[in-house]
């Protein structure tokens, strides 16, 4: 393991901003004290700080001696609405609200990573330290590409890190192409006729459609797409009927589909809307389906990619640095980063054996250990992409 030896001097700062962030989680666009900390800390780096991106997001800036080259490395500042039982001291004290992704390692590691590169002062290149709001389900970082990230802040590539507890501490993952799923949502409306339970005859029950509808979906991926072709339908929610005695009028479902191309997106959007026409049809009822994309796939370039394995194995060796790992259907909205700037994302192993809580677990604490492998990743990535070769 090569620690960079800055960060390696940061490693106590780290903990205790990751300990600070962590007992003081704050979900989408709401990060405000996480953004000011942020900021705070950036400033006292010596960066340039500019704030109120996408609302909470920040972006500091270190400038380099002159050649006009930069590049962005990326974190996120959010929560989620879990209640804790990590058990730990530095646990959540805003009650429902938990850093269960680990993003409170995120935007440590970053910050680390700028205080060690501000120290080192050696850049010939621009580094843009990115801190964006809502990754979790309300894409801040596509309101950050919206409003212009990459106008205002001319990079050439762009970088993206998260901690996997299902990788071993001290390993990297990553590979060309796609990483990280699309993450589509939907919702179905199957609209019948209520009647009295004892008299069926009298309606149109809209719980056979659920019943057919949630079987038929899963015909989509086994029938409609080619073998190998990934994807996933699952339905979450099924919302109908309130008592014992009535057939309700209406019955809701509602679920989320994954895939790494848009073409297979397209089929499955095709396809459920044939199926929910199809049944509401056979029951002689109306069924509306609304489908709506969310987060595209995480998609690896191939020249940034090879700049990120170089970096990790710089750090943890190339032996513990997987170029193949299988990708997962987990949605990642850096995926709107990647599509405006080639770049890459990689996982930062975190796992300390099977019985690691696994990201978004109401038991899953960050790894501290993992805070100077990812700092000394950054460090690494920006000597090697815009440094002076000093
Ligand atoms: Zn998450
Ligand atoms: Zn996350």
């Amino acid at each position: 393991m090569n620690i960079v030896p800055e960060v390696a001097a940061l490693v106590p700062d780290m903990r205790t901003w990751r300990h600070h962030l962590h007992a003081h989680p704050e979900t989408a666009f709401e990060e405000a004290a996480t953004s000011a900390f942020v900021a705070e800390k950036l400033r006292s780096f010596g960066l340039e700080v500019h704030t109120g991106l996408a609302k909470t997001g920040v972006v500091g800036v270190l400038r380099g001696r002159g050649n006009g080259d930069a590049i962005g490395l990326r974190a996120d500042l959010d929560a989620l609405h879990i209640h804790e039982r990590s058990g730990v001291a530095h646990a959540s004290r805003h009650d429902g609200r938990m850093h269960a992704c680990g993003h409170d390692g995120h935007t440590t590691m970053l910050l680390g990573a700028a205080a060690a590169l501000a120290r080192k002062r050696h850049l010939d290149g621009s580094v843009c330290f990115i801190f964006q709001p809502a990754e979790e389900n309300e894409g801040g970082g596509r309101v950050m590409v919206q409003e212009g990230l990459f106008d205002r802040f001319p990079m050439r590539a762009v970088y993206g890190m998260h901690n996997w507890p299902r990788k071993p501490l001290g390993t990297f993952a990553m590979r060309v192409g796609p990483l990280m799923g699309a993450y589509d949502i939907f919702e179905i409306v199957a609209t019948g006729k209520g009647a009295h339970a004892a008299m069926p005859y009298a309606g149109k029950d809209p719980m056979l459609f659920a019943a057919h509808a949630i079987n038929a979906l899963q015909t989509i991926v086994a029938r409609n797409l080619h073998p190998l072709d990934a994807g996933v339908v699952t339905v979450t929610q099924v919302h109908g009927g309130d008592t014992w005695n009535v057939i309700p009028q209406e019955v809701v479902l509602r679920g989320t589909v994954r895939a790494f191309k848009r073409e297979v997106q397209d089929l499955i959007e095709e396809r459920m809307q044939g199926i929910v026409a199809g049944v509401a049809a056979t029951f002689d009822m109306t069924a509306t389906l609304r489908y709506e994309r969310r987060y595209p796939a995480t998609v690896n370039a191939a020249v940034e990619t090879q700049h990120a394995i170089a970096a990790a194995a710089a750090v943890v060796g190339a032996e513990h640095v997987d170029t193949d790992p299988v990708p997962e259907m987990t949605g990642e909205d850096f995926a709107f980063m990647l599509q405006a700037r080639p770049g890459c994302y990689v996982w930062l192993g975190a796992g300390v054996g099977p019985d690691t809580p696994n990201i978004h677990s109401p038991q899953y604490d960050f790894n501290d250990d993992a805070l100077p492998i990812g700092a000394s990743y950054w460090v690494r990535l920006a000597e090697q992409q815009v440094g002076s070769g000093a």
